[in-house]
């Protein structure tokens, strides 16, 4: 793995992505005023909290950003980066399920969004490696070939180009292949900390390490709360993929790990475009160079979070990139958190009181930006064309939801006992250091992790979201919840929301 010597921002999740590398995390100004109400507080600094930010501060909105940890520790400090004119949700997927016109404002959403990106690296002047590219998706057999011909129709319909094209840049026997021009890739932390220093210029206030608990509305004032402190507001946006706490978003959204690799090739067969396979989940390749060093970007493996083997897919995924590369070197593998929205739309509006912005698929750089760009708007009392497809009042209350709390509730009241003596357990002597597992002592559960010193972190394995089981993931260090996707790291500190509080520690010292 690459070795670093600059210095490097903090993810949320062990492995270090190639972006962090350069970002320095003591840049961050902790400007806020206690007791002040805002105008707009925005919480969480990815590129959809960090762009809405900009945008209303700019607009003469006094804004105070609250991120739990640093800017670019949720995904977008994990993302692969790809800036595109198409989606994951096909526009001929789009157009099946919201009509033409639903369509074509989802293909506007979309290029809206990475007009947007383009203006601010030229309005601010920010250095993140941005280079226009061709992008590819080729079809390796007769049904990928009519996938293709349908996402190639639907891109049309929308207006916008693709056109078939025999090769393609990547050594994979392939059956068809489409290209779009001007697709685009960038380096997401160096853009994200673009926004942030235009933000904080401009006047912005912004708050590191203060996870947001809860919001609750007293006299038309929004009060956020984190520990002790209070943060006032008229409008606050949860721009922290789904919003805390048990919502209607924790049925509508399902979170998936993604993985990527960073290749170094014994020879220069890196390919100068953004290229994509059809397979279900798909991978696609293209390269970037950090430290003059090119590395070949290879993603895919994606599945529903907490429910596979993170080590497999890695190493599937390493099995796939050697299959048709030359492998000098694997510098970099790192995982990533995305959600995918029930009907292929993303959510972004008002709802309960609340702005959100939500279910980008594997596609925010995009529709995070124009999220952002959706949601100033409102706020300024500008009208969108967007608001009413993307509503997330269009989301209707969930037959059962109440059953699966009621299910998952049972669980956690099973769980009583806080003190054990774990240490006499078989499975944990058993237990490698440097893993974790849940495991079953005195017929109650405990999410236990051994260190390399051997000292077990034992904790309850009870989701503190939604009472689920959580499930040990050996490669990010982190205890990943199967139901909505919270996360948290081997002392019980939440990663990944929807979860705000902590799991409960046990005390591994009893005998
Ligand atoms: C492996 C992978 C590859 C991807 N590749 C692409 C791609 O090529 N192109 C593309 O367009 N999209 C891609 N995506 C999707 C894209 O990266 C994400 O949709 C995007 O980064 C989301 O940005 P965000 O700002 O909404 O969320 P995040 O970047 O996750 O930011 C949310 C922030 O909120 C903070 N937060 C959470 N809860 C709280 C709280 N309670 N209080 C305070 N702060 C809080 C978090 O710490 C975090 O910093 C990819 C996703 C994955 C997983």
């Amino acid at each position: 793995m690459a070795k670093h010597s600059t210095p490097i921002s903090s993810r949320d999740g062990a492995l270090k992505s190639p972006w962090q590398a350069g970002i320095n995390p003591a840049h961050h100004t902790e400007k806020h005023a206690p007791g002040k109400v805002y105008d707009v507080v925005i919480i969480g600094a990815g590129i959809t909290g960090l762009t809405a930010a900009l945008l209303l501060q700019k607009a003469g909105k006094e804004c105070l950003v609250v991120e739990a940890e640093t800017p670019g520790f949720g995904t977008t400090g994990g993302t692969s980066a790809h800036i595109n004119t198409f989606a994951d949700t096909t526009y001929a997927e789009a157009q099946s399920a919201f009509g033409r016109e639903g369509a074509k404002l989802f293909a506007d959403a979309v290029n809206e969004g990475f007009a947007l990106i383009k203006e601010n690296i030229n309005t601010y002047k920010i250095a993140c490696d941005f280079e226009f590219k061709k992008g590819y998706v080729y079809a390796e057999d007769p049904e990928q070939v009519k996938q293709l011909d349908e996402l190639c129709k639907g891109m049309l319909d929308v207006g916008l180009d693709c056109n078939y094209n025999e090769d393609i840049p990547v050594p994979v026997p392939h059956q068809a292949a489409v290209v779009m021009e001007k697709q685009a890739q960038f380096q997401p932390l160096k853009y994200l900390q673009g926004l942030e220093k235009a933000y904080l210029q401009a006047g912005g206030a912004l708050l590191t390490h203060t996870r947001i608990e809860s919001v609750k509305i007293e006299n038309k004032i929004h009060l956020a709360k984190a520990g002790e402190q209070t943060f006032k507001a008229v409008k606050v946006i949860y721009a922290t993929h789904v919003p805390p706490g048990i919502t209607i978003f924790s049925f509508r959204c399902a979170p998936y790990r993604s993985y990527v690799l960073g290749v170094k090739l014994k020879d220069d067969n890196y390919p100068d475009a953004l290229i994509y396979d059809l397979q279900e989940p798909y991978h696609y390749f293209r390269t970037h160079t950090i430290d003059n060093q090119k590395y070949l970007i290879v993603g895919g493996n994606d599945h529903k979070t907490g429910h596979d083997d993170p080590e497999k897919q890695f190493a599937d995924l390493e099995k796939y990139v050697r299959k048709y590369y030359k492998v000098a070197e694997v510098g970099y593998k790192w995982s990533s958190q995305y959600y995918i929205p029930v009907d292929g739309f993303p959510y972004i509006g008002h709802i309960d009181g609340i702005y959100c912005a939500t279910g980008f698929n594997g596609n925010g750089m995009m529709l995070g930006s124009i999220s952002a760009k959706i949601l100033a708007d409102l706020i300024l009392g500008k009208k969108s064309k967007y608001e009413k497809v993307f509503s997330p009042g269009r989301i209707k209350p969930v037959d059962g939801f109440s059953e699966f709390i009621k299910e998952n509730a049972d669980v956690a009241y099973h769980f009583v006992a806080d003190r054990f003596g774990i240490h006499k357990s078989d499975s944990l002597k058993r237990l490698q250091p440097g893993t974790g597992k849940v495991v079953e002592i005195d017929g109650e559960k405990i999410a236990a992790y051994k260190d390399e010193t051997g000292e077990i972190h034992a904790l309850n394995p009870v989701c503190t979201h939604a009472g689920c089981i959580i499930n040990w993931n050996g490669q990010e260090k982190s205890w990943d919840c199967p139901c909505h996707g919270a996360r948290f790291d081997i002392d019980g500190k939440v990663l990944t929301g929807p979860a705000t509080k902590d799991l409960l520690k046990i005390n591994a010292d009893e005998n």
